[in-house]
């Protein structure tokens, strides 16, 4: 492999025709083309002039955002899809900025070198899908213990991470600039926004399937049989079941085991002036069926609108 290598610009990478590339050479194919394209680079909060996010526009007219976290350890973002799927952790763009610094603050990035990052990042932890706190100079502020445990990670995992976020740009205006919530959680947060709406949608659509099934039950059943027998009865025994299945996970309840359970406490508390006449039918054989099946309509309307 040594002798199909060949340099530019002080950059090894391996001949085109050589497929065993490793991520080393990945990583130089795209700092020669960071050294090779041309890229307008501006700082977006010149106050960190190295730990910073940069507006890096290439030669073709497409824009960029790229986030320096840590130039020893080598924690970067950016926007572009080559970042977010080569899985090397940089791309033209990170390695552009990289250079950018090197020449423009010499001894500023040098110091970011040696020293590291003054900065606490708040980052997305992909792998564990909710947010990381990290802060390479020691412990975190108090005001920020409440959000993050010891370990930086979110403190609750129910927490939506938005509240937890807006409190932190409060922190960050009052007072500590060094706090920088990266440029990934906004689409993370987005993200997590969409997945629980989807997930209320499809609970709502399963709701009103079981509460359809439950209630066609009435318009099934032969109205000049007035008490059924044990065949006929398991039709609306198992539609006072759904419907009851339906009542828990509208109202966040332990669904019921049994038939039984579908007429005591907690779910019993959702059936209103139905309970008593559900109750007996439940109990007893022989009921008349048309009473039940018309409360169980009648929970129909305000529920299905
Ligand atoms: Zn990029």
């Amino acid at each position: 492999m040594a002798t199909t290598a060949k340099k530019i610009n002080g950059t090894q990478i391996p001949s085109p025709h050589d497929w065993r590339t490793t991520d080393d050479d990945e990583v130089n194919k795209r700092r020669l083309r960071a050294r090779q394209e041309s890229f307008t680079i501006s700082n977006l909060d010149p106050q960190h002039p190295v730990f910073s996010n940069f507006r890096v526009a290439s030669g073709s007219g497409l824009t960029y955002s790229v986030e320096i976290r840590d130039v020893r350890q080598r924690q970067f973002a950016c926007g572009c899809v080559d970042f977010r799927t080569n899985g090397l952790g940089t791309c033209k763009h990170v390695e552009a900025v990289l250079l950018h610094l090197a020449a423009r603050f010499r001894r500023l990035f040098k110091a970011a070198q040696q020293n590291g990052s003054n900065r606490i990042e708040v980052v997305v932890d992909s792998n564990a899908d909710t947010l990381r706190m990290h802060n390479g100079h020691g412990e975190l502020p108090d005001a920020l213990q409440k959000w993050f445990d010891a370990e930086g990670n979110l403190a609750s995992p129910d927490l939506s991470g938005e509240c937890a976020i807006t409190a932190l740009k409060q922190l960050r205006e009052a007072g500590f600039p060094q706090i920088r919530i990266s440029q990934e959680v906004a689409g993370w947060l987005e993200n997590r926004r969409r997945a629980a709406e989807r997930k209320q949608l499809r609970r709502e659509y399963e709701l009103k399937q079981m509460m359809r099934d439950a209630l066609d039950v009435n318009a099934r059943l032969r109205p000049d049989i007035v008490v059924l027998d044990e065949e006929t009865r398991t039709p609306l025994q198992e539609a006072i079941h759904n419907l009851a299945r339906a009542l828990a996970v509208e109202n966040r309840l332990p669904g019921p085991a049994s038939l039984d359970d579908a007429v005591l406490p907690p779910l019993s508390q959702c059936w209103n002036e139905a309970l008593p006449l559900l109750r007996s039918f439940v109990a007893e054989a022989a009921q008349p069926w048309k009473p039940v099946a018309d409360a169980l309509d009648k929970m129909a309307p305000a529920r299905n609108a």
